[in-house]
């Protein structure tokens, strides 16, 4: 690979067709759509690019006590400062990897498509709004996007929308503990089904089989797991250019307000660089979009670009986890698998609403092991702390019984997503007060729940404790709730420009040449995890740009 294709060359490319800026799952797949059709593309990506041969210490990383979960992925530090002013704390660095391929280096690869209330909530419901788009106008972009990312599912899902095909592999068997949570569920009357996921349960697109590792968060030493690097590079074998370390500051638009003219970008150098193209699209995340626009606010647009409506940064959500935990008698056998391979939405489709819709999944992983628990010197941060244990005078067998007693094999868990809806006040904005490691001012993520959200959890909620009490499990304990890292909605789409940022083609309406691909553009965020519904939208995005050039 010479110097340019490995980003060390980062001065701007020349007669450029498409400046894609972000090079997550989303940026990964319009840069290969569009260089795949012959166009020339050029990715600013702020992050580093790693190499996947190094996966096994990034591994290394995230099972060892000196390290803490964001520097596996080299995050944080001034350069990823934020502030978190919202009811819910929103640790934004725990939730974003900024680095060639993005997030997805770190997610776990749950991928699910929405389902078709989810782009009809006002129609339905007279909640929140409408998409432009319905299901099916995303139903092809759905299949293309599972054959990308590679998807291993399964057609038991009697509550999944309309497919056209097979999974492009087969799913994963249900895990041990799956079994355990079944009778229970057929006793109830609730139907547990497969979870499609972009991880391979066979060789697939010359990536390995998943071998079990269960590190799948915050990496994948064998490459199963899908990432947005494996586009990147399947973009670069068709000529496109990625320079690496280079956060785009700022956009310039020419004297008509009407096209964007060039992405400004540092460089670790210290220089700055201008990108120009014809053609822009920002994927660069929910967050640091909203935040580039409102920083690349001019004369013109003294509220920041494409932001004529006001609305970016607005309608942050996220997803939350609301989780139930209990014990069993018998041994639950959770922790050789990382990931779930069982949940059920059967309490998605409501008829009336609320409770808004759940997606609810069965756990495969235990607290702590032992081994993991011994080397972050007990603070695991669960009442079974093995500090004491371990800090103790006992040693060999004796240990090993005492520690036994302390972490069970017979903890067992489920969590419910439930449905969070838009709210204007939830917001991506700029903290004038703090600043980054280029002087601009860092993004304020505000995220608070409403009733609407509340009586979800309770439901859910309500649901996990009818199973665990049908399991005759002991020590039923609600988890704290926390946030699921999937931020959506600061760029909403729509056909009204005073409501929304861009149009059912992505395209901002303000400027004739800046699309968008990212979650930032959904209308409403359901309750499913939202990365093939980026993917999907990123790949309609890219038709529509081809068309343009
Ligand atoms: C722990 C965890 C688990 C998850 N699990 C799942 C899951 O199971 N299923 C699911 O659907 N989703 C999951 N997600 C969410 C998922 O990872 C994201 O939805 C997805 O990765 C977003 O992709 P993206 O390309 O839009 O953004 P990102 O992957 O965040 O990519 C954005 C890129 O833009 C770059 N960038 C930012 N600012 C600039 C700038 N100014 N200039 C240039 N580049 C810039 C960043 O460095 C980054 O590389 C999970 C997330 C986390 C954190
Ligand atoms: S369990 Fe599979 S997907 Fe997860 S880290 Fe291991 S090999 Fe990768």
């Amino acid at each position: 690979m010479s110097e340019r294709q490995r980003g060390g060359d980062r001065a701007p490319a020349e007669k450029q067709d498409v400046c894609v800026i972000g090079s997550g799952v989303a940026g990964a797949l319009v840069a290969y759509a569009l260089s795949d059709r012959g166009h020339d593309v050029v990715m600013l990506e702020a992050g580093k690019r790693f190499d996947p041969a190094n996966r096994l210490q990034r591994m290394e990383r995230a099972i060892r006590p000196e390290y803490h979960l964001p520097e596996v992925w080299d995050m944080g530090g001034e350069r990823d400062r934020f502030t978190s002013s919202g009811d819910l704390y929103y640790a934004l660095n725990r939730t974003r990897v900024k680095a060639v391929g993005g997030t997805t280096l770190h997610w776990l690869g749950i991928t699910p498509r929405f389902h078709e209330k989810d782009f009809e909530m006002q129609s339905r419901y007279g909640l929140a709004s409408d998409w432009p788009i319905g299901y099916e106008d995303l139903r092809p972009y759905y299949a293309e996007a599972e054959t990308e990312l590679g998807v291993s599912g399964g057609t038991d899902n009697p509550f999944a929308p309309p497919r056209e095909t097979d999974f492009p592999m087969d799913a994963f068997p249900a895990s041990y503990s799956d079994s355990l949570f079944a009778e229970a569920c057929e006793a109830l009357g609730i139907t547990m089904h497969s979870v499609p996921q972009a991880r391979n349960s066979e060789p697939y697109d010359d990536r390995s089989q998943c071998v079990g590792y269960s590190t799948c968060i915050p990496v994948c030493p064998s490459g199963a797991k899908y990432s947005g690097d494996v586009h990147v590079r399947k973009a670069q074998s068709n000529g496109a250019r990625v320079i690496s370390q280079a956060p785009v500051q700022y956009l310039e638009h020419d004297s008509a307000g009407e096209r964007v003219e060039a992405a400004v970008y540092a460089t670790p150098d210290g220089e700055r660089h201008r990108q120009e193209a014809r053609q822009f699209v920002l994927a660069c995340g929910a967050v640091e979009i909203p935040r580039l626009l409102l920083l690349s606010r001019s004369s013109q647009y003294p509220e920041g670009l494409a932001n004529t409506s006001g609305v970016v940064g607005k309608y942050f959500m996220d997803h939350l986890v609301v989780r139930v935990g209990a014990e069993l008698d018998e041994p639950t056998n959770q922790e050789p698998i990382g990931y779930q391979t069982r949940e059920t939405h059967q309490f998605y489709d409501h008829d009336d609403s609320p409770p808004g819709s759940v997606k609810l999944v069965f756990e495969n992983v235990n607290p702590p092991s032992l081994a993991e628990s011994a080397l972050r010197g007990g603070d695991t941060g669960t009442p079974g702390d093995l500090s004491d244990v371990v800090a103790g005078d006992t040693w060999g067998d004796e240990l090993v019984d005492t520690v036994r007693d302390r972490m069970p094999n017979r903890r067992v868990g489920m969590f419910g997503n439930p449905e969070t809806l838009p709210r204007a006040e939830n917001s991506v904005t700029l903290d004038y007060e703090k600043t980054d490691s280029h002087g601009n001012p860092v993004p304020d993520v505000s995220f608070t729940i409403g009733g609407y959200e509340r009586r979800t959890i309770e439901f859910i909620r309500d649901v996990q404790r009818d199973i665990l009490n049908e399991m005759d499990a002991s020590n039923i304990v609600d988890s704290p709730l926390r946030t699921a890292s999937h931020k959506m909605g600061t760029t909403r789409m729509g056909t009204d420009p005073s409501e929304s940022v861009v149009d059912s083609r992505l395209r901002t309406h303000d400027l004739r040449n800046l699309s968008i691909a990212s979650s930032s553009v959904f209308v409403t965020g359901g309750a499913m995890n939202p990365t093939l519904t980026i993917a999907a939208l990123s790949l309609k995005a890219a038709d529509a740009i081809h068309r343009d050039l």
